[in-house]
């Protein structure tokens, strides 16, 4: 009976939808259907001005799809006012936006949210998002961007969830089943999965470059995370600036049509990213007319910012390079999306000034963000348990990101209004008040030179270069530490040393904050730093000599309450990493699911002639994926299966008793790998394939168990089919995927 109601409804809605727009779409010029095909810039938009606007112009011409990043409900009503009220048709906007790590209220940047390993909280941050962009006017979010990335050189690493695509994926379901629910209510909205594909693999971890790779390995280890988001319903992919195979993605006929629709069945539409089709002319596919007419035929739906589809398709048609059909389709596909948006019915849904003054950056908001990003936090080191800190004595708290108040949200916080923010300083004096003494002082600007600190802190993100000499500064902040029992230095990057456009190709934590730590840790004084940062940074003279190192990315606009609730052990840290720490740069890149080669090393070395390794360095990590310290001591015994050999469909279970010996409750994140030993192609040396996240009391035990079945066997063999094969696997548990217990086990099929 239920099956039958749900087929019923599924079959009756599209069908009204398909009514709706054949009729629509039957009254649609050439030029209308194209206009819905094009989504500009906001650009002059200012309140009152839209009819009288370019825009406003091209939007009463029926010229324009949809519009994005304009931030003010208030803008965004009157724009949809012209839409609905001055164009021939009345069809109404789309309005996009960057929410890419919440609206007004902002969480940590996705890679720090990533490090949380909470699903949960991951899509409460979403759905938190969700209410205040639609409480704001917005109704598509270009969120999540999904790219996995193992080259911390990529400043947009900071955007992704790291270097795995098992909890890639489960993260980007996360997003889309945040941001959308069920796509009905006026604070739900749409989601972009982005970038498809590969983008996370530019070479070199420079921004745009080429991306060149095997097929088997875009579909085992780079895609899973947008299919991921397919299959959670997003409804809607942005294309990638990057080629993928030779072709650029907004080109790409293969990857566009017969993966994404053919072989994962995706409805929804495809948008390019920021002039993607006009730069297929330098990326050397043709002029402005070809890299359209390629675009469309692709399977692109909608245009950002170039136009080129608006201009130049009505040629193509004459000349016969594109058919009408595709332009139908696409411009079908763009009616869908607003006709389930429920824009048709209502295009105000989301201009409901009300919600606009009451449901963004609410206290209740703003905890929830505390909370998230406290979880987001790694403790990388925490030496003879220097940490948590009491709130008794004299702390001085000094760096160039101590008090920088438009840094706390990160890099891609377009709505975020930064001197809301609180800073680390802001932070610890609430949290000290009236119980200890804080002396604060800057010690130093973020880079010696003074043009790479500027575009390291553009759009707003200024950390106000201070004219003392690099001297000057270092003196007033060893004053300040030695009078102090403790010495809490805020180092690393500034907001935007990572994001788009922002790669780098020395990671240390830039020169005259590094000497500052030097002097720091000179003075004999404990020293904890509080690491700021985008992406992984080369930390190996830290690790040697710092005693506690806090990885606290950028924690959002609460993050100073955050980080000093984990400081002081009001809330006992619990983030793993998901990406990589390496000892140097020459390493990268450098991830844990790496193949085994036919020249490994030998248990016990680290470098042995004609092995696969390097002369200088061992190929280990400073910090592996997963890892991330607790004040809670977690200890795992022995992994248990229930069978050592298996056949078939049955089902494998693995535990681990793990028992916290520590007065601290605490959280962990217990992973599951598996390596499958012999393979039809290479397998990697391990594979995340499970993880939970459980709190374990002081002096309690638990056990955590996983369910196996062949399902966790299967990869894409080398005709790209899915499937599993018979043989020898190792079941490792560990926390984290360096330190696990191994048990090797027999699946025959
Ligand atoms: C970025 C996208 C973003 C778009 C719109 C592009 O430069 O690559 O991630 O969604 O701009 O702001």
């Amino acid at each position: 009976m239920f099956i039958a109601q749900v087929s019923f409804a599924q079959k009756g809605k599209p069908d009204r939808m398909k009514v709706f727009i054949d009729e629509l779409m039957s009254k649609m010029t050439l030029a209308e259907k194209l206009g819905q095909l094009n989504l500009p810039v906001a650009g002059d938009i200012t309140t009152g001005q839209a009819s009288s606007s370019d825009i406003g112009q091209k939007i009463r011409n029926g010229q324009v799809g949809g519009l994005f990043n304009i931030k003010s409900v208030e803008k965004i009503r009157e724009v949809q006012r012209v839409a609905v009220e001055e164009s021939r048709l009345k069809i109404p906007l789309l309005f996009g936006m960057d929410v890419i790590h919440g609206y007004e209220t902002v969480f940590p940047i996705p890679l720090g949210l990533s490090c949380s390993w909470d699903m949960d909280a991951i899509r409460r941050s979403a759905r938190i998002a969700a209410i205040e962009a639609s409480a704001a006017g917005i109704n598509w979010t270009f969120s999540p961007m999904v790219d996995l990335c193992r080259d911390p050189r990529w400043g947009r690493i900071s955007e992704g969830n790291g270097e795995d695509p098992f909890l890639g994926s489960a993260i980007a379901q996360a997003m889309v089943r945040g941001y959308q629910g069920t796509l009905t209510e006026n604070n739900q909205i749409l989601s972009c999965v982005k970038h498809f594909a590969l983008y996370g693999a530019a070479e070199g971890g420079r921004d745009y470059n080429t991306t060149d790779m095997s097929r088997i390995r875009m579909y085992n280890e780079y895609f899973p995370p947008y299919q991921a988001a397919v299959i959670a319903g997003v409804g809607s992919v942005m294309a990638s600036f990057n080629e993928v195979d030779g072709i650029p993605a907004t080109g790409n006929k293969w990857l566009l049509t017969d993966v994404l629709r053919k072989q994962w069945g995706f409805r929804g539409f495809v948008v390019t990213d920021y002039t993607g089709i006009n730069e297929m002319i330098d990326h050397g596919m043709g002029d402005l007319q070809t890299v359209s007419a390629l675009a469309l035929n692709a399977g692109i739906d909608m245009d950002m910012v170039g136009e080129g589809l608006l201009t130049t398709l009505p040629k193509s048609l004459k000349e016969g390079k594109v058919d009408m059909a595709k332009i139908d389709a696409a411009c079908r596909l763009i009616l869908e999306a607003k006709y389930k948006l429920g824009l048709f019915k209502d295009p105000y849904k989301f201009c409901n000034e009300q919600r606009s003054k009451t449901e963004i950056f609410t206290p209740e908001h703003r905890a929830e963000a505390r909370k998230i990003a406290a979880e987001s936090f790694v403790l990388l080191k925490n030496y003879a348990e220097l940490l948590p800190l009491r709130k008794s004595g004299t702390l001085a708290l000094v760096g160039p990101l101590a008090d920088a108040q438009s840094n706390m949200t990160g890099t891609w916080s377009v709505a975020a209004v930064n001197d809301r923010s609180i800073t680390l300083r802001q932070g610890l004096e609430r949290a000290l008040a009236g119980k200890a003494t804080l002396h604060y002082a800057k010690g130093s600007n973020l880079t010696e030179d003074a043009a790479l600190e500027e575009r390291g802190t553009m759009f707003g993100k200024s950390l106000g270069r201070d004219n003392r000499s690099d001297e000057e500064l270092l003196n007033e902040a060893l004053e300040a530490a030695r009078s102090s029992d403790i010495i809490i230095a805020a180092l690393g990057e500034s907001a935007e040393f990572s994001g788009e456009s922002s790669s780098r190709t020395n990671l240390d934590i830039p020169d005259v904050q590094k000497k500052l730590l030097m002097e720091l840790v000179k003075t004999g004084k404990p020293v904890v730093l509080v690491l700021f940062n985008g992406r992984p940074l080369t930390l190996t003279w830290e690790d040697a000599h710092v005693p506690a190192i806090l990885d606290v990315w950028f924690g959002g606009s609460e993050a100073g309450d955050a980080i000093a609730d984990v400081l002081f052990g009001d809330v006992n840290p619990c983030g793993k990493l998901t990406t990589t720490f390496p000892q140097n740069v020459g390493q990268i890149p450098l991830y844990y699911n790496h193949k085994n080669t036919g020249r490994p090393l030998q248990d016990g070395f680290w470098f042995q002639k004609f092995r696969s390794n390097y002369l200088d360095v061992p190929n280990d990590p400073l910090y592996p994926f997963g890892y991330g310290l607790s004040y809670g001591k977690f200890r795992y015994s022995d992994i248990k299966v229930s069978s050592t050999n298996l056949k078939g469909n049955q089902k494998l279970i693995a535990s681990v008793d793990i028992t916290n010996a520590s007065d601290y409750n605490g959280k962990e994140v217990v992973q599951l790998y598996i390596r499958d030993l012999v393979g039809s192609v290479t397998r990697p040396v391990k594979e995340l394939k499970g993880f939970k996240k459980v709190e374990i009391g002081a002096r309690q035990t638990v056990t955590v168990s996983f369910d196996i079945t062949p399902e966790d066997l299967k990869f894409y063999n080398y005709d790209l089919k899915y499937d599993w094969e018979s043989g020898d696997f190792d079941i490792m548990i560990g926390p984290n995927s360096r330190d696990v217990s191994t048990i090797r086990i027999y699946w025959k099929k």
